[in-house]
């Protein structure tokens, strides 16, 4: 059996005479949370479609739990969708909008609507109108019905867009507690990379229709590791100094600038060895590459939308 929950083997969408999604091969373990991060355009949406069953893909190999997808029965069954403005009656409350959907998918158990609204804390709303709730509130409404069924994955398209810091928080925590206490897999997409890096455990890169890059947040951690960067006069006669000292992890970035890579606590000792060598120093400052540079170097150093 897979190890994955939910793998995607060459999916494409074409339009017309281009693709907004091509060759994608998504690998989303159980109980992750998975970023798929991605500019405006970049087909993020595109992809969650096709996987939920809204669009049809021009090829697709999609499996869950190791099946293929257009095999088994259940497979929507199994997923929770809130891709872009939940399907939500105004003029009815949030228990009556999650009633409505519970009967549509024939569950009988009968406290199901309250622990929701406790879920995504909405529990004191009572009989309020949707329609006067804030966006943020809409959002967790949105990702209660979308959790009518006890699906294995949760399927969401920007739920953070347009909340403001406190609703983005409030999110974050129901997703969170989600994947810790219910182990439901969650693929969230957003083109924030630094605040899905606040919950995510994985991440998927879509960049013009493809996916440019899979990998871990630890692994991602790592890549966007803290350096110490130095500025010099001459950056040239200070390489032989670190290959010296034993560190070959750096880069000499332009004219003034070298970035150290390893052995970041020796920096005293990388001091005094310049000072030694005669070597003079403008500064020497512990950075950390942004999450914001990681993405832009990823797509090219585009502009990121
Ligand atoms: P994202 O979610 O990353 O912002 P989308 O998946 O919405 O990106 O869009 C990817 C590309 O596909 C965009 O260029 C968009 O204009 C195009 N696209 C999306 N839906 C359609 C459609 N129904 N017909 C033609 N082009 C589309």
């Amino acid at each position: 059996m897979s190890q994955y929950l939910l793998e995607t083997n060459a999916l494409s969408k074409k339009y017309k005479d281009y693709f907004a999604v091509q060759n994608v091969n998504l690998h989303i373990k159980r109980g992750e949370i998975y970023g798929l991060v991605g500019k405006n355009g970049a087909g993020k949406t595109t992809i969650m479609r096709m996987i939920s069953g809204l669009a049809t893909p021009t090829s697709r190999e999609i499996s869950l739990f190791g099946e293929m997808g257009s095999k088994v029965k259940t497979y929507f069954s199994r997923i929770g969708v809130l891709i872009e403005a939940p399907g939500l009656y105004g003029d009815m409350s949030a228990a009556d909008n999650l009633t409505l959907k519970k009967i549509g998918i024939g569950l009988q158990e009968k406290d199901y609507i309250p622990s929701l609204l406790r879920l995504v804390g909405l529990a004191d709303v009572g009989n309020k109108k949707v329609k006067n709730f804030s966006l943020g509130m809409r959002q967790r409404l949105g990702i209660a019905m979308a959790l009518i069924g006890e699906p294995d994955l949760l399927i969401l398209d920007e739920p953070i867009n347009g909340l403001d810091p406190e609703g983005i928080v409030e999110v974050r925590e129901i997703l969170m507690r989600l994947a810790a206490e219910r182990n439901i897999t969650i693929m969230i997409s957003s083109h924030l990379l630094e605040e899905l890096s606040k919950m995510a455990t994985a991440y998927g890169f879509i960049h013009k229709g493809e996916l440019i890059k899979e990998i871990s947040h630890d692994q991602l951690m790592k890549e966007c590791k803290e350096y110490i960067e130095i500025q010099f006069d001459a950056p040239r006669l200070a390489t032989p100094v670190l290959d010296q000292m034993g560190i070959t992890d750096y880069k000499v970035v332009n004219q003034q600038t070298i970035q150290v890579y390893e052995q970041l606590a020796r920096n005293s000792e990388i001091n005094l060895a310049l000072a030694k060598a005669n070597i003079g120093i403008r500064s020497m400052t512990i950075s950390r590459v942004s999450l914001e540079d990681y993405f832009l170097n990823l797509t090219g150093g585009e502009t990121h939308a």
